[in-house]
């Protein structure tokens, strides 16, 4: 069973042409998703049909073997990672990682035991007590990554996380995200228009052209038969 499967997913806002038309896209277990093309292809708005923002006009979404089209976001178990990485800049590295675990009133003894298992794949053990504006863009995309890690979401979604970043770092957070997706083995889908990342980044690639499905293969196939 797929982790995520898209099934003729449509999203047609007001009478203009549909901004997603006939989706169809399983995502496997574990697998990283590049969902790629140009501005306004519709990526974010199939992504944020993924997470519950935004209503499916045709179509079914089932994750976990579960169709979740009426599902509110909070109950789908998922784990959103902004582009800004939404941290708290009042909290520490501690209380931004637990924020989800105190938002569902959990024991202390609990979201401590969380928050230092997650803080120690992250290797954010020693930046615990320090607040995200001290913190360097990777140690930021591992709080947030943390914070989503600690839910035991079923899947991880980024939409254009490095956007705002200069080539060099990119290219450091794209070696971050990569080895941590496969250290957690967490199934991912990931939004962006840039072409490197995504034949770089992904195990599988959809590519999307005015909202319709060019192609879904892995990046060697899409260098083969471009
Ligand atoms: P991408 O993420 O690939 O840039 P979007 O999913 O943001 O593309 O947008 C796809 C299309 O849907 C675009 O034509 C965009 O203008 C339109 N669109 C996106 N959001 C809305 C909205 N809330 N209302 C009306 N049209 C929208
Ligand atoms: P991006 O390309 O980064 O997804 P957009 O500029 O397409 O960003 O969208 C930014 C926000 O504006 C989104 O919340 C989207 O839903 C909304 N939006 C995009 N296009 C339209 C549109 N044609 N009408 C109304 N809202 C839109």
């Amino acid at each position: 069973m797929a982790a995520i499967e898209m099934k003729n997913i449509v999203k047609q806002y007001g009478d203009g042409f549909p901004a997603v038309n006939d989706v169809s896209i399983d995502v496997e277990d574990g697998e990283f998703l590049i969902l790629v093309g140009p501005s306004g292809c519709g990526k974010s708005t199939l992504l944020r049909m993924i997470v519950g923002l935004e209503d499916i006009t045709d179509g079914d979404m089932v994750i976990g073997g579960k169709k979740v089209n009426d599902l509110a976001p909070r109950d789908r178990n998922l784990s959103m990672v902004f582009q800004n990485y939404a941290l708290y800049p009042h909290l520490t590295v501690y209380e931004n990682i637990a924020f989800p675990l105190r938002l569902a009133n959990k024991p202390d003894s609990e979201v401590d035991e969380k928050v230092r298992e997650a803080s120690k794949t992250l290797e954010l053990d020693e930046h615990l007590e320090r607040k995200p504006g001290n913190l360097s863009g990777g140690q930021r995309q591992r709080v947030a990554m943390g914070r989503a890690i600690v839910r035991d979401a079923e899947a991880f979604l980024f939409d254009e996380p490095l956007s705002n970043l200069d080539a060099k770092l990119r290219g450091q957070m794209r070696t971050e995200i990569s080895r941590l997706q496969k250290r957690l083995g967490i199934t991912t889908v990931y939004v962006t228009h840039d072409q490197t990342e995504a034949m770089t980044l992904g195990d599988r690639v959809a590519v999307l052209k005015r909202g319709v499905l060019q192609q879904h293969a892995t990046p060697r196939e899409l260098y083969e038969n471009p």
